[in-house]
């Protein structure tokens, strides 16, 4: 099983949840004019640099720093001193973060609480009982990873498209335009065609789309989406290289016959990701480039997938978990054969694509097919949480469309329950397959892999309510977000322009916060649907597992002894 330095052990995950152990007002409040005026900057007499109140200090003296700064009513020593305080206490967090988490757990629990970015959070509020401890341990050992430290340049503003393009959402998919002419198309059988016909819905039937097309949904699927969106047009994608691409795309996706991680899961991810950009109106908040990158993202995000986790890569060894040193050593092969793919001239979608184009393609989809690994999901989301709690957030493009991907690559737990169902049997086959490898390697089962051995019912509800739920709230604020302002000014600067999609949901909502733009979250009621049904069943199975074991203790011991 994995082990990360910063994951906690088995048992460990009651931690406090130590940054919401102060109230919001309390955490980091911008200081109000009275505050400023009020401060002594003496730098004598400051608390230790690593404790909680020096950041409050510390951030207190920033914000009267730059006013003064502003008034131009500071001395250099006054400036110089205080910078060096600061400094210091940013230091001192930054010193915390980079410990190991032991030596973090055992130290001070001021320091503790002051860690900048804690992935452990989410997982701390779960309760010792709420889950049982083989779901407590798969949460971990898969949803976590130690702290990454590199920091990325600063986010580019977003930049909102034209109020013509908002008005465009709600009424896209029939009516984007398709320049390429119909006889250079691929032609789709009929069959395909009726089941392409519910493409926007948020429950698409994406294993009726295998049936109807012969086995090649990512085919099919790839097609329609990309000449959809105008990308063939907009790129010049010779249609017959599209064609190329995705039919190797789907061949690599059934190279290990994984139940799972193969073509139909790549086609219901991007079928997703479609739903996200045209019922959201987030297409409109892309460029033509960006969607072109995240609709190519899902489509490989799983490519050459083994059937394996990325544990099982590490624990055994493999040639893949060597070449990429134990890093998301899935998510890097996803991303590095689908490239090496496009150097085949034949299969080169990106053939027309300008050097500059090319660059900005290729680390949209290498960031965001990184982001699918699920070792980062609690950092990913801890990252969004923070930055939409600002008074003005920037969300930059490349990690909104990353999340979004995220989201649609777990999002069948929020689909209709017979898709729910298939998937997470298809899911639980190929762990069971990995659980025999273990076995016959001599490898400890990683959790949910051992197929005489796993609570089904109860790691779908804790990975319902601690992953799936959580994902899918931030995903919806982040869409509320980087939306609501293309919504209004739509609404502001035409009277027939339609909602891009207002629509409550409930009536707490709608009593108080009436102008708050709104996206529809068909998941929900989803996700609510198949807890309760997850619950029933695995009441059902206690039961069943506590007749069995009141079986077993009653059977006389055998006399072979
Ligand atoms: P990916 O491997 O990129 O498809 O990411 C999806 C991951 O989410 C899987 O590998 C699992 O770790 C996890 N996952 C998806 N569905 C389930 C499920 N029903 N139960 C448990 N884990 C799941
Ligand atoms: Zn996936």
């Amino acid at each position: 099983m994995r082990r990360y330095s910063a994951m906690p052990e088995q048992g460990a995950l009651t931690i406090v949840r130590r940054s919401s152990s102060r109230s919001k007002a309390e955490s980091c409040p911008t200081p109000t004019d009275e505050q400023l005026d009020s401060l002594d900057l003496d730098t004598e007499h400051l608390p230790a640099v690593d404790t909680p109140d020096a950041c409050d200090k510390a951030a207190l003296r920033l914000r009267y720093l730059l006013r003064q700064l502003n008034r131009g009513e500071i001395s250099a020593e006054t400036l110089q001193k205080n910078l060096q305080y600061a400094a210091k206490v940013l230091e001192a967090v930054y010193i915390d973060e980079t410990k190991p988490a032991v030596a973090r757990q055992q130290s001070a629990p001021t320091l503790v609480f002051r860690r900048l970015a804690d992935e452990d959070d989410e997982l701390s509020e779960v309760q010792p009982d709420a889950v049982p401890p083989e779901v407590r341990e798969w949460l971990a050992s898969t949803f976590t990873r130690q702290l990454a430290t590199a920091k990325r340049k600063s986010d580019e503003k977003p930049k909102f498209r034209s109020v013509a393009h908002a008005i465009r959402a709600g009424i896209f998919v029939d009516r984007i335009y398709r320049r390429v002419t119909s006889t250079a198309l691929m032609q789709f059988p009929q069959d395909v065609i009726r089941v392409l016909k519910t493409l926007d819905e948020w429950s698409f039937d994406v294993f009726a789309l295998h049936e109807a097309s012969g086995g090649a949904p990512v085919k099919y699927l790839g097609y329609e989406l990309l000449n959809r969106y105008g990308m063939i047009h907009k790129f010049k994608v010779p249609p017959t290289t599209l064609e190329n691409f995705l039919n190797r795309i789907e061949e690599g996706y059934c190279k290990f016959h994984n139940p799972y991680h193969n073509n139909l899961h790549a086609a219901d991810v991007a079928q997703t990701v479609h739903y996200m950009l045209c019922q959201t109106g987030l297409m409109n908040w892309l460029s033509d480039l960006e969607i072109f990158a995240t609709l190519v993202a899902a489509v490989v995000h799983d490519y050459e997938h083994t059937g394996t986790t990325n544990n099982f890569h590490v624990m055994s060894g493999s040639d893949t978990a060597l070449l990429y040193n134990d890093r998301a050593v899935l998510e890097n092969h996803h991303i590095s054969a689908a490239f090496r793919l496009m150097r085949d001239e034949e299969c080169n979608l990106l053939q027309n694509l300008s050097r500059e184009e090319f660059r900005e393609f290729r680390t949209l989809v290498i960031d965001m097919v990184l982001a699918t690994d699920m070792s980062f999901h609690f950092q990913q989301l801890k990252n969004m949480r923070s930055l939409l709690s600002l008074a003005e957030p920037t969300v930059d493009k490349s990690k909104a469309a990353s999340l979004i991907l995220h989201c649609c690559d777990i999002s069948h737990p929020a689909k209709r329950w017979d898709l729910h169902h298939r998937w997470t049997m298809s899911l639980l086959d190929e762990f069971f397959l990995q659980g025999d490898k273990e076995r016959d390697l001599g490898l400890p089962f990683s959790p949910l892999c051992d197929r005489n051995n796993t609570l089904v019912a109860e790691s779908q509800i804790g990975f319902i309510e601690f992953i799936v739920e959580p994902s899918m709230g931030v995903c919806a604020d982040m869409l509320e977000c980087i939306l609501g302002p293309l919504h209004s000014s739509s609404k502001n600067s035409t009277s027939s322009a339609e909602p891009i999609n207002e629509e409550s949901t409930g009536t707490k909502d709608r009593n108080e916060n009436s102008s708050k733009f709104k996206i529809r979250k068909p998941w929900v009621a989803c996700l609510s649907d198949n807890k309760k049904i997850w619950k029933e069943q695995a009441a059902k199975d206690a039961e069943a597992r506590a007749k069995q074991e009141e079986e077993n203790n009653s059977v006389p011991p055998t006399t072979e002894e």
